[in-house]
């Protein structure tokens, strides 16, 4: 996944395309900020933490890579992650990765991204840091010390060297059932939030999108399991693929499993609606209109209730 989950992400250097980006509606409506949203993440030379302006993080947001490998059970048809020539390693080297982030949290705290010309021409107001997010070139959950690395993050902040920060896992949600992960995800606070991906109502469909062997059904089971214990988010993206959205019928299924999801039990704080921002790496995968995106997010709230927000 990436920060805005692997989803959004583009491996350290790769050049980013901000006029795909499309201005979230509901921004304030600054040329600076619809160009800031989009961008690629910006590794400012380190090997696991960047710093990317989110638009559902709504500005600032640190990002952990828990895959060097940018390993993934997914292959999504979206996905910006050039897997041609992959990372190495599986496992996060924690101390490094805590010296990166310790740093960068240093650096944001004293409003020093500005030396760092990526960030000259973003307005103050997303130079806030809203969140530290768990996410990467991969899926974040598959890293096997995920515990470590969430434990060393929970201890930096309980350290309280900085300003206080909210961390956010972002993941596909098919391993939340792994015990190690779950019991790290325990750990989180109630401020924390758990971003979990959903973006097909049938197999067909999720077949088509995400293109891995893990079933939606699992995918279902998970996302329940967790949100009878804690809020969750849901993290939907409609690509355009070779011309064509999203059929009627798979968003009314699509609208049906948020239903019954929440009619298990499963406490959803917010779906968020989006599409492929940047450009992915699969070439026929484009934006959706957000006309389209909009009519999604209101059959959403129409049918289940649920808050759904488009980005
Ligand atoms: S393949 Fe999908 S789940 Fe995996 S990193 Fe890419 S966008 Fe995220």
């Amino acid at each position: 996944m990436s920060n805005d989950k692997a989803s959004t992400l583009r491996r350290p250097g790769a050049a980013g395309n901000a006029a795909k980006s499309a201005p979230r509606p509901g921004m304030p409506g600054g040329r600076g900020m619809e160009t800031a949203f989009g961008r690629p993440r910006n590794s400012l030379n380190n090997r696991f933490v960047y710093a990317v302006i989110s638009q559902r993080a709504r500005g600032l947001s640190i990002g952990v890579n828990l895959n060097p490998d940018q390993g993934c059970n997914f292959n999504c048809v979206y996905c910006e992650v050039d897997r041609d020539n992959p990372g190495k390693g599986k496992r996060v080297d924690v101390r490094g990765m805590a010296q990166e982030l310790e740093s960068l949290l240093g650096v944001v705290a004293e409003g020093g991204l500005r030396r760092f010309a990526w960030f000259r021409t973003v307005p103050s107001e997303l130079l806030e840091l809203k969140e530290v997010a768990l996410s990467g070139d991969g899926e974040p959950t598959l890293c096997p010390n995920f515990k470590e690395v969430v434990h060393e993050v929970l201890y930096i902040r309980s350290r309280a060297r900085f300003a206080h920060f909210k961390i956010v896992l972002i993941t596909n949600g098919t391993a939340l059932d792994v015990l190690e992960v779950g019991q790290a995800v325990r750990r989180l606070t109630n401020e924390d939030e758990v971003w979990i991906k959903l973006d097909a109502g049938t197999q067909r469909h999720m077949n088509q999108v995400n293109r891995s062997e893990v079933s939606l059904k699992k995918v279902l089971a998970n996302a329940l399991a967790m949100g009878k214990r804690r809020p969750i988010i849901i993290q939907s993206l409609f690509p355009l693929m070779d011309g064509k959205g999203p059929s009627p019928e798979e968003i009314e299924q699509y609208v049906r499993r948020l239903g019954e999801l929440k009619v298990a039990g499963a406490q959803i704080a917010m779906v968020q609606v989006y599409s492929a921002h940047r450009p992915p790496h699969h070439p026929n995968c484009e934006h959706l209109p957000l006309a389209e995106l909009s009519a999604i997010a209101r059959r959403v709230r129409t049918v289940t209730g649920l808050r759904a927000e488009v980005f």
